[in-house]
C-alpha cells in the first residue's frame, strides 16, 4: 500500500490523456525523460509568458478588480497541490483562475484543459472560502486570446470523481484500461512497457 498523498492538476491531465500514465509515475515509478506531452505544456517559453503576464488588459477584459500570481494551492481534503497562474478577483465578489497556455486557440476547449481549471477552482474555493464561478485561459499563440470557461457543480462532481479514480490505481495499484485512440502512443515515452 501506498502512501502517496498528494498530486497536481498537471498529472490529472496526464490521467486524462491516458490513464496508464498514473499507473507508469507513480506505482511502478518510471519517470518520463523529457516534456510529457504537448498536452501538459506550460509553455517552454517562459519569455514570451512574461510579457504576456505584463498585459494588464487581458485581466480588465475578465472582469478582475485585483489578482494574486504564482499562487501555491493544496488540499489535504482533495490530495491536490497545485501552482496557479493567476488567481483573479471579480468585480461581483467572486473569484476566478487565469492560466496562460503557450498554446493556439483551436475553437474549443480540451477537456484536459477544462478539468485543469476545475480543479483549480475547487483548491481556490476551500482556500479562499469564495464562489468561483468561471476561469480563464489565455492561448498565448493566438494573440492572447482570451476565452471563459464555465466552472459548473456538474464539473466539479465529476473533477472528484476523477481524482478517486487516480487515488484507486495509486493506492491500489491498479493497471488502467486505456481506451484510447491508438494514434496517441505513437511517440508515447511508455510504449515499450504498455500491454495493450
Ligand atoms: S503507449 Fe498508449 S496506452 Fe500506453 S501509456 Fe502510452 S498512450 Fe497510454
Amino acid at each position: 500500500m501506498s502512501d502517496f498523498q498528494y498530486i497536481t492538476p498537471s498529472e490529472v491531465m496526464e490521467y486524462l490523456f491516458c490513464p496508464r500514465f498514473v499507473y507508469y509515475m507513480n506505482v511502478v515509478k518510471v519517470g518520463q525523460r523529457e516534456h510529457r506531452r504537448a498536452l501538459v505544456n506550460k509553455g517552454r517559453t517562459i519569455h514570451e509568458r512574461k510579457l504576456v503576464q505584463n498585459k494588464d488588459y487581458l485581466r480588465k477584459k475578465a472582469g478582475a478588480v485585483n489578482k494574486l500570481t504564482d499562487l501555491y494551492l493544496s488540499s489535504q481534503n482533495l490530495r491536490l497541490v497545485g501552482r496557479m497562474d493567476e488567481l483573479l478577483f471579480l468585480e461581483d465578489g467572486s473569484a476566478a483562475p487565469l492560466d496562460y497556455k503557450y498554446a493556439f486557440w483551436e475553437n474549443k476547449i480540451f477537456e484536459t484543459y477544462r478539468y485543469q481549471q476545475v480543479l483549480y477552482a475547487l483548491l481556490v474555493m476551500e482556500s479562499f472560502k469564495t464562489e468561483v464561478n468561471k476561469a480563464f485561459i489565455v492561448y498565448i499563440r493566438s494573440r492572447n486570446h482570451l476565452e471563459e470557461i464555465q466552472i459548473t457543480q456538474k464539473n466539479c462532481d465529476h473533477a472528484k470523481i476523477i481524482l478517486d479514480e487516480i487515488f484507486d490505481i495509486i493506492n491500489n495499484e491498479i493497471y488502467p484500461n486505456a481506451k484510447i485512440n491508438k494514434l496517441k502512443c505513437a511517440d508515447c515515452t511508455y510504449r515499450n512497457l504498455c500491454v495493450s
